[in-house]
């Protein structure tokens, strides 16, 4: 593949919440930057996001994730649709490979995200973000006195279970066909709740349009469903920093610091990639968080070249810096 001529000071790798956050910031930093997307949002998914500050009506998630890429793109970010397939150092640059064409920066910002796994029930995934969720604090209380499915079998279900007892008293665990997987504690807690637990197989979901109606398990039994949440897992978009040598955790989540700093010099990772909380706002916070470590990171780096030299020649080049007499009255 061709190699790129031209360099950027910061490439931003996922132009989602936390991707497009930073380009605002980065962009208004008078920085060059280029973010790079393949357009797989999470946010995306959500038909109304009820939690994302200064929008009480609720916005949806492919018009916030549009209004972002308006917002960077007003400060002169540039946007390209591709996805990056490998990375590497090259010098004191970074290299990043992508499917249409090959891009080099000074820093990196991973902000590639997560896929929630969804169950693996048939048709369940037409109910995604209407009535099938991964997360209680973004959905639980557009769930409340509904009749709440928990498909899950470890400890994290049943956690799941007990916290929706804040939206519903209607809430059981559906394990799939599997055996639970829970511990003696959580296994109290279902039994001091009496939190009802189906562990047959579910054979299908009735729906319409994206509203779950009903539950079809393989032993021939059914029960009735509003809405379904599921802990089967995430996987992390991690490739990238695996790839640059990024510290993982156990989970495959990039490790960072308070900074969005990864354990790679210049290589930095914010929202759901990284161990934060994976809601839009956190994810957006992160990506400020980095823009402006990446911008001192920047900064501090053109003191040591004397690179603001150039700057400050540009300007003398047109400005009067020497006093001048003003005229007499
Ligand atoms: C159904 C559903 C409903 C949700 N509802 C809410 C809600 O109501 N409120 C809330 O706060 N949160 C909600 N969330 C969570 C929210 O969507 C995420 O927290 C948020 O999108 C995370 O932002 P991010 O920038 O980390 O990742 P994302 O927004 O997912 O963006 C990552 C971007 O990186 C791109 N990318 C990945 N790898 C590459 C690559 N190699 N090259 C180029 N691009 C790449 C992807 O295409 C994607 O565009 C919901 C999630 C789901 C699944």
């Amino acid at each position: 593949m061709e190699k790129s001529k031209q360099s950027w000071d910061v490439i931003v790798v996922g132009g989602g919440c936390a991707g497009l956050s930073a380009a605002v910031y980065l962009a208004r930093a008078m920085r060059k930057v280029l973010v790079i997307d393949s357009g797989q949002s999470l946010a995306l998914w959500e038909p109304e996001v009820q939690n994302y500050f200064g929008f009480p009506d609720g916005i949806s998630g492919e018009e916030l994730i549009e209004r972002g890429k308006k917002h960077a793109k007003k400060y002169e970010a540039q946007i390209v649709e591709d996805e990056i397939a490998d990375a590497r150092r090259d010098g004191i640059e970074f290299l990043l490979e992508g499917k249409k064409d090959v891009y080099r920066s000074k820093r990196v910002l991973l902000a590639t995200g997560v896929l929630h796994i969804p169950p693996d029930i048939p048709h369940v995934n037409e109910c995604l973000g209407h009535s099938m969720f991964f997360c209680k604090d973004c959905d639980g209380f557009r769930s409340q006195e509904k009749q709440i499915a928990i498909v899950g079998r470890n400890n994290d279900a049943v956690e799941y279970a007990l916290g929706m007892l804040f939206y519903s008293s209607c809430v059981f665990i559906a394990t799939n066909g599997k055996k639970p997987h829970w511990d003696q504690q959580h296994s109290d807690w279902i039994a001091e709740y009496e939190i009802p637990v189906y562990e047959s197989r579910i054979a299908d979901v009735e729906q319409e349009n994206g509203l779950i109606k009903s539950l079809a398990f393989e032993d021939k039994r059914c029960v009735e469903v509003d809405a379904l949440f599921t802990t089967r897992g995430d996987i992390f978009h991690n490739k990238l920093g695996k790839a640059l040598g990024a510290d993982l955790d156990s989970d495959g989540q990039i490790i960072v610091d308070h900074c969005m700093k990864t354990s790679v010099p210049g290589l930095y990772a914010a929202g759901c990639v990284t161990p934060a909380n994976c809601q839009m706002i956190i994810a957006a916070g992160g990506g400020a968080i980095a823009a402006q470590a990446i911008n001192r990171d920047l900064f501090e780096q053109s003191l040591i070249d004397h690179a603001l030299r150039r700057f400050r020649w540009k300007q003398i080049a047109v400005e009067q810096t020497e006093p001048v007499e003003l005229p007499a009255k």
